[in-house]
């Protein structure tokens, strides 16, 4: 049986915070807001636990967990050769929507590191996140809260339709605040290296990292360096789904059957709305916007009759980075660079 605990995000109620931490601290798990997306989270030292995680989503073994922590004096117990110039940062950065990836400390068990000698951690900026850690009195292993490769869940009924009678606990938290997961920095090389572009901008990472490398594949399937989860197709919904390299193909589109429904800012609905079905991810003029709606925005084109969703694409800077790289990786296919080749979809 699932518990379902409300909690106000603002000013959350301990008795409830204290009912899912002795959850945690006796191996079971509890699914929990954060400002990113919902997290699947168990004690990160409870190898058992944290195996159940793996189940319940259906992850792969070879995808680590990252682990969360609410107060920095929790690093060294988790990681390993902390420099004090990343403390520095971290100080700044954190609680934020960044996870670093830093040298393990071996008291976190295989399970969760997938046998890397590296570890994902995180400090998130969520007051219901943050207590349930305080409460529980360990670090908490905690990837998102949705079956393997399905789009994050952004939404306490998300999380409810992947995971109720499957978790001990689920907390509803109310709309997560970015709608994206973090972004990833590893820090366990000479310089920092992207795996995952996220909520937390490159361009402000920059001003305390320094120059922070890029990699070309980043927003491709591959299986070299980038986080092991980014390899798989991920994010993506059932029905097929196209991103468009040029935005002016879609206001060519003209009128196409009403199988087809296209993903896009208001401004474009507003110009195609009558001749096509349209999606509105929110104003062009904010980009966190579109962010915070675009998962919930894949989920519901699943119980839409449609057959095919066409996405927009957006500018690679700022969020936009990480916009993009949720929808190519939720795409079959790169982008779709000609009206020609979209109509083979039609
Ligand atoms: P999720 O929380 O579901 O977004 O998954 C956690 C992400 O962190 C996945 O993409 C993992 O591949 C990545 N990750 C976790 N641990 C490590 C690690 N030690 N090195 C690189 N990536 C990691
Ligand atoms: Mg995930």
């Amino acid at each position: 049986m699932t518990i379902r605990l409300t909690i106000n995000q603002v000013n959350p109620e301990m008795e409830r915070i204290n009912e899912a931490a002795a959850i945690i601290r006796s191996g079971g798990i509890v699914v929990f807001p954060t400002e990113t997306v919902y997290g699947i989270g168990a004690d990160a030292f409870n190898a058992d636990a944290c195996g159940k995680i793996f189940k319940v989503k259906e992850r792969p073994a070879d995808n680590p967990l990252m682990v969360h922590i609410s107060k920095l004096g929790q690093l060294d117990d988790v990681a390993s050769d902390v420099t004090d110039e990343f403390m520095s940062a971290a100080k700044i950065l954190w609680p934020g929507p960044v996870t670093f990836i830093l040298k393990r400390n071996k008291k976190v068990p295989d399970v969760v590191t997938a046998k890397l000698d590296t570890v994902a951690v995180r400090m998130p900026a969520h007051p219901i996140a943050l207590r349930l850690i305080d409460a529980s009195g360990t670090a908490i292993a905690a990837p998102s809260a949705n079956i393997s490769k399905k789009p994050s869940a952004t939404r306490a009924e998300h999380v409810m339709s992947d995971f109720d009678g499957k978790v001990d606990a689920i907390i509803d938290g109310g709309h997560s605040a970015f709608g994206l997961e973090s972004t990833i920095i590893d820090m366990s090389k000479e310089r920092p290296v992207l795996l995952r572009p996220g909520a937390f901008t490159i361009e402000e990472l920059e001003k305390y990292l320094g120059t922070i490398t890029i990699p070309e594949y980043i927003d491709r399937e591959s299986e070299s360096a980038v986080a092991p989860g980014m390899k798989y197709r991920h994010y993506a919904p059932d029905k097929k789904l196209v991103v468009v390299s040029d935005n002016s193909m879609l206001l060519k589109l003209g009128s196409v059957k009403d199988k087809i429904i296209v993903l896009c800012s208001d401004e474009i609905a507003d110009k195609i709305d009558g001749k096509v079905r349209t999606l509105r991810l929110g104003s062009e003029g904010n980009l966190y916007e579109i962010a915070k709606n675009l998962f919930d925005a894949f989920r519901k084109i699943d119980r839409m009759d449609v057959e095919l969703a066409v996405v927009q694409s957006f500018p690679r800077r700022g969020i936009g980075l990480a916009i993009m790289n949720r929808i190519l990786k939720a795409s079959d296919s790169s982008e779709v660079g000609s009206i020609e080749e979209l109509r083979k979809y039609l």
